[in-house]
């Protein structure tokens, strides 16, 4: 079974043309900025909003572990709940969910071809993202190939932070690598993100070395962590013969998420970040031969 998060349609941002993306279960990195941290864990999350939520106390009557409490807002002790779902059946706003499901390659697949046609009038296809989509990786793996044999445009979404040997296997069945390259500083990757710098850099600098056609690298441009190294970041890429650079404006998207989790979103002080202040970057990356794309 592949624990899947979410499974998204009609998406245009992650890779060419109409494309269903598949965020899978599982991260070995922890950025303080994620849009998805419900797909941190592998194993399925309870999420509450509060926005929604009208404190009717349902949820705290039905929990069998007593895992619900208001103070007056809604807490959840997450290490008695046993995600049973019966609170989410009760919660007639639909402030409660679990996020994360059990799915067979064949479901995931069957769900990808219901837009098929759109895949092939618009040269799209299908990207596994996350979390990481390799964190899972036997099973990953054998849904790629999958996708490979029915003749689906493959694209991978990763944080590159898994062994060299993994990529080895799974690059031959990945059309596009959307490739997370996010600081220049071991020291800062690891305190903030917990990536490792070698192996990061040692699977991208393999593959655009191998197969430097079917790489996108991708920069989250973060205030405060490395907006003040993106230079450095596009040098690098430039140096190692990147053929594009993409730069991902900050955004606070995924806050509301952090809420329902009932984690501390850290970045909420930092204001969204418009395409226009990074546009510096795309003459600085013309000059030194990369294209640099501002936004995925
Ligand atoms: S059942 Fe839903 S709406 Fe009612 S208190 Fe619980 S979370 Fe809030
Ligand atoms: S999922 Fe089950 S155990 Fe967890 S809070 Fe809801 S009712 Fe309680």
């Amino acid at each position: 079974m592949i624990k899947v998060s979410n499974i998204e349609r009609f998406a245009t941002h992650d890779g060419p043309g109409i494309r269903t993306t598949v965020f899978l279960k599982g991260c070995p990195l922890h950025c303080p900025w994620c849009a998805n941290p419900e797909t941190w864990r592998l194993e399925p999350v309870l999420m509450h909003d509060e926005k929604k939520c009208v404190r009717c106390h349902s949820c705290q009557t039905v929990c069998p572990e007593g895992a619900i409490d208001f103070n007056p807002a809604f807490v959840l002790y997450s290490k008695k709940c046993t995600i049973c779902g019966r609170c989410v059946e009760v919660c007639i706003p639909e402030a409660l969910s679990v996020n994360g499901k059990d799915m067979t390659a064949e479901e995931i697949i069957s769900e990808i071809s219901k837009d098929d046609d759109y895949y092939r009038n618009s040269n799209g296809g299908v990207t596994l993202s996350g979390g990481e989509p390799l964190f899972q990786y036997e099973r990953v793996l054998d849904l790629l190939k999958n996708l490979k044999e029915k003749g689906y445009h493959t694209a991978l979404e990763t944080t590159g932070m898994y062994s060299s040997e993994k990529l080895k296997q799974a690059e031959k069945y990945v059309d596009l690598f959307l490739f997370d390259f996010k600081h220049v500083d071991a020291g800062k990757l690891k305190e903030v993100t917990g990536g490792d710098f070698e192996v990061i850099t040692g699977n991208l600098e393999y593959l655009l070395k191998t197969c430097q056609e079917k790489v996108i690298v991708r920069t989250p441009v973060i205030p405060d962590f490395n907006s003040d190294v993106i230079k450095e970041i596009i040098n690098w890429a430039a140096e190692r013969k990147a053929p594009e650079i993409n730069l991902l404006p900050y955004h606070s998207l995924g806050k509301n998420k952090w809420n329902d989790l009932g984690r501390t979103y850290s970045y909420e002080k930092y204001p969204m970040m418009d395409k226009s202040e990074l546009s510096e970057y795309a003459v600085f990356g013309e000059s030194l031969g990369i294209k640099v794309r501002i936004g995925g």
